[in-house]
């Protein structure tokens, strides 16, 4: 029986498994599919987190905290968790995508966000081949090349910025004139001279051919624009990773919000004694790494506590 089974390895799983070893808990295991890091491993730079003044890649200041958590014993087992369910007694039994179980007396769920599709033709049809949702993976593809970049969030306005340092000329598409993005951040985006801003505009199609993409139309208000980029990085906001948590009868384990957020308390306590949620999953979370890894402390501290009185 483990003491507490975290399912995600990014800041806020990361964080909850540093604080339950280190606060004594023996027996914790964090369940990652992937390697341990989370989106911010995707962001070309991160320049907010508090404490760290350089500005770095998200792959390059994720690096050293596996080694951190590992050291006061977190085991880590790369594996996609398909299901935690409650039993009888009280414990969680975590289904494993190669059919076996563990049993948990408590589980932190700490599953995150994915980049959400932003639904126009041939978005699906050619993602991986030209559209794109990672600009540090993929921008170095179109070196000297003109890009499309969709939206007008925080990752848009970073990545796009990103972007125009290696490639020829960015589009930024945005559906409205105003953005979500911080202003700090639009203003530096515009000073940029090689960005070109579409507002009040919406992708229509991409198109292209066995190769990959040719380029993309756009809704305008003056009509249709034909942009011939090749590649089209799309950053239109994330989705909750909730599944984990669906159980056999299309139910959740515990309580969500309409956009399928895990309602928690302050001590990161969902509906069900023993389960906590932490960092983007949750509702209203900020989405940001300090926010997550503060979730995952508090998760991870609150953890430690069930088990103390329900051992
Ligand atoms: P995530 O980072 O999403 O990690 C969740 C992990 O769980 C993933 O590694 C995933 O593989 C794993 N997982 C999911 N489902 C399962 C499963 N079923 N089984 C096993 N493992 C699973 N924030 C900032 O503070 N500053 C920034 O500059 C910044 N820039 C960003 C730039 C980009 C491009 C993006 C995408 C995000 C950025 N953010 C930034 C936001 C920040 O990355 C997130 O808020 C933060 O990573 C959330 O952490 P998390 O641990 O909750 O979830
Ligand atoms: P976001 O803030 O939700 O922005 C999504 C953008 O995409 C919005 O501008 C939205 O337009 C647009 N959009 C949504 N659906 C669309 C569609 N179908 N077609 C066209 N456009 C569409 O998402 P995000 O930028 O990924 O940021 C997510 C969170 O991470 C935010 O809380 C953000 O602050 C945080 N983050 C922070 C940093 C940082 O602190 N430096 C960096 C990156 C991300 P509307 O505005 O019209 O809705």
């Amino acid at each position: 029986m483990l003491d507490v089974a975290i399912i995600g390895g990014g800041p806020a799983g990361m964080t909850a498994g540093l604080y339950t070893t280190r606060g004594g808990l023996k027996n914790v295991v964090m369940y990652e599919k992937g390697m341990p890091g989370g989106q911010i491993m995707n962001s070309s730079e991160i320049e907010n987190y508090p404490g760290v003044a350089k500005v770095m890649s998200g792959i390059d200041f994720m690096a050293p905290w596996p080694e951190q958590c590992q050291r006061f014993g977190l085991k880590h087992e790369m594996i996609n968790i398909q299901r935690v369910s409650k039993n009888e007694d009280g414990t969680f039994t975590i289904l494993k995508d190669d059919g076996t179980t563990e049993q948990a007396l408590s589980v932190i769920v700490a599953t995150g966000s994915t980049p959400r599709r932003a639904g126009f033709k041939g978005e699906d049809e050619f993602f991986g081949r030209g559209v794109s949702t990672c600009a540090t993976c993929d921008g170095f593809f179109y070196k000297d090349r003109e890009v499309t970049v969709i939206g007008g969030g925080d990752t848009a306005l970073e990545e796009a910025i990103y972007l125009a340092g290696i490639c020829s000329k960015v589009y930024l598409v945005h559906r409205r004139d105003s953005f979500r993005a911080a202003p700090s951040t639009v203003e530096r985006a515009k000073k940029i001279e090689n960005i070109e801003f579409i507002l009040n505009s919406t992708p229509d199609e991409v198109f292209g051919d066995n190769m990959g993409v040719q380029g993309i139309k756009i809704k305008t208000p003056d009509g249709i624009r034909q942009l011939d980029t090749p590649g089209v990085f799309v950053f239109v906001g994330h989705n909750v990773n909730n599944e984990v948590l669906k159980q056999e009868d299309g139910s959740f384990l515990c309580d969500t919000n309409e956009q399928g957020q895990v309602i928690v308390n302050l001590r990161m306590e969902t509906s069900v004694p023993g389960l906590f949620a932490a960092g983007d999953i949750r509702l209203d979370a900020p989405k940001q790494v300090v926010s997550a890894a503060g979730d995952g402390a508090t998760a991870g501290v609150n953890a430690i506590s069930y088990i103390m009185e329900h051992r």
